[in-house]
């Protein structure tokens, strides 16, 4: 089954890509909830948590912190939330496992769900400034 996440992994698809280890990729999401929103997921397609061994879901869970602390330091963050969704009826849009972290900033309010659409340059710039605090 074609899947958009193996797509990048391979190279076929760009993605603003803050972290990168053997069995890891983080970039930043394409319509974030806010700015500096971050995808992380394990190379091997996973569909859903559940189909992952728990050592490996310990591995990406705990690159959580670091991530995280990267985004608030490189988007100017104050705070953060964490998402994980498994499954169609959960808001999984992509069947790869991924975990969102989601920056939050004092001045915006914190309205959950609204996307944005921000340029490519937008992406790449903030994209080079949380990689540079990680
Ligand atoms: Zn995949």
């Amino acid at each position: 089954m074609a899947c958009i996440f193996c797509d990048i992994l391979d190279g076929k698809l760009d993605a603003h890509v803050v972290y990168e280890d053997k069995d890891h990729i983080a970039f930043l999401d394409k319509y974030p909830i806010d700015e500096g929103h971050t995808l992380v997921i394990p190379k091997k397609h996973y569909e859903r948590i559940t189909d992952m061994d728990s050592d490996d879901v310990g591995k990406i869970f705990s690159l959580i912190p670091k991530i995280a602390k990267a985004i608030l330091l490189g988007a100017g963050a104050d705070a953060f939330s964490l998402a994980q969704n498994n499954g169609k009826a959960a808001k999984q849009i992509i069947p790869h496992v991924h975990v969102h972290i989601i920056p939050r900033y004092n001045n915006k309010g914190t309205e959950w769900t609204k996307r944005q659409i921000p340029s490519s340059d937008e992406l790449s710039k903030l994209a080079q400034k949380i990689k540079n605090a990680i």
